[in-house]
């Protein structure tokens, strides 16, 4: 069990993050959620995870482009539940373009916050992490951290990037009993990717069948989604006394994707 640990979760407001925030709040962790959404919903993440797990959880809402503001996260819950002891950096965001076309600010934007705001956290978590001895590192790379698709330079290469910064620290940290590990999932049904497929069947002259098998999961060799408590469970096994010899690795969960 995580009783009396304090997992961090970047970008937990929805999808992924909240799915792993609510996995470690099952195992008795507190939770520090982030991320941007309507308060009212925020609130009911936030005090819904306290009903049902009978652990407690806040909110900061820090912008984690911008580093005063993601300092402030950590020491938020440093200050709030006396430690920071598994930090999961995984908001994030896409952006689809031709390279020539790729607006530069959006360039900036998805490399602050796909890559730079994992150095930003780490920077902060760290030295508490090593005063304690104990520490889990969770970075939520993608499929598109080893391989890569056409008009997503800035997402593969920030993804590309986290993967080397992971490795970097893992190194760094290999004796202080802190593990530093990517798990990159392939299509995992989000919100944000279910509310893509009308659009994108108007636009193809397609049926919601062909959308989801012939240009969502084309490279999925399964032809199903992983789903967010997949993610989560990964995330939570990361972070058990069972994985404490696995640090630096990339940990895929993408149906088959990267193997081909
Ligand atoms: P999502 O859009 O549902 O969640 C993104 C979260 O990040 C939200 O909580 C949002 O509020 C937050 N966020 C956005 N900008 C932020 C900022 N500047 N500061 C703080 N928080 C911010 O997306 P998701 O699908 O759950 O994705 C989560 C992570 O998983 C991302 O890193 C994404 O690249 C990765 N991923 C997703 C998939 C997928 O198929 N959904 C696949 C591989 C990797």
């Amino acid at each position: 069990t995580l009783k009396n640990k304090t997992a961090a979760v970047t970008g937990s407001t929805s999808g992924i993050g909240l799915g792993m925030a609510r996995a470690y709040a099952a195992q008795g962790a507190n939770i520090v959620l982030n991320g941007f959404g309507k308060p009212e919903d925020i609130e009911a993440a936030r005090s819904g995870i306290e009903s049902t797990f009978g652990v407690r959880a806040i909110h900061s809402n820090a912008d984690m482009t911008k580093p005063a503001e993601i300092e402030g996260f950590v020491k938020l819950a440093e200050e709030t539940f006396g430690s920071l002891d598994i930090l999961v950096n995984n908001a994030g965001m896409q952006f689809v373009s031709p390279i020539e076309d790729f607006p530069v600010e959006k360039w900036d934007l998805i490399l602050a916050l796909n890559l730079s705001s994992a150095f930003h956290t780490m920077r902060a978590a760290i030295p508490g992490m090593k005063q304690r001895g104990w520490g889990r590192i969770i970075n939520t790379a993608s499929a598109h951290s080893m391989v890569a698709s056409p008009f997503k330079s800035a997402y593969v290469a920030a993804k590309h990037g986290l993967v080397g910064l992971s490795k970097a620290a893992a190194l760094e940290l290999a004796t202080h009993g802190i593990t530093v590990n990517c798990i990159s999932p392939g299509y995992v049904w989000t919100p944000l990717v279910e509310s893509q497929i009308p659009d994108t069947m108007k636009a193809r002259g397609m049926t919601e069948d062909e959308v989801i098998n012939e240009v969502l999961l084309k490279a999925q060799p399964t032809k199903e989604f992983v789903t967010i408590d997949q993610v989560a469970a990964l995330a939570v096994f990361l972070a058990s006394d069972a994985a404490s010899q696995i640090t630096g690795a990339n940990m895929a969960m993408d149906g088959g994707w990267t193997a081909q």
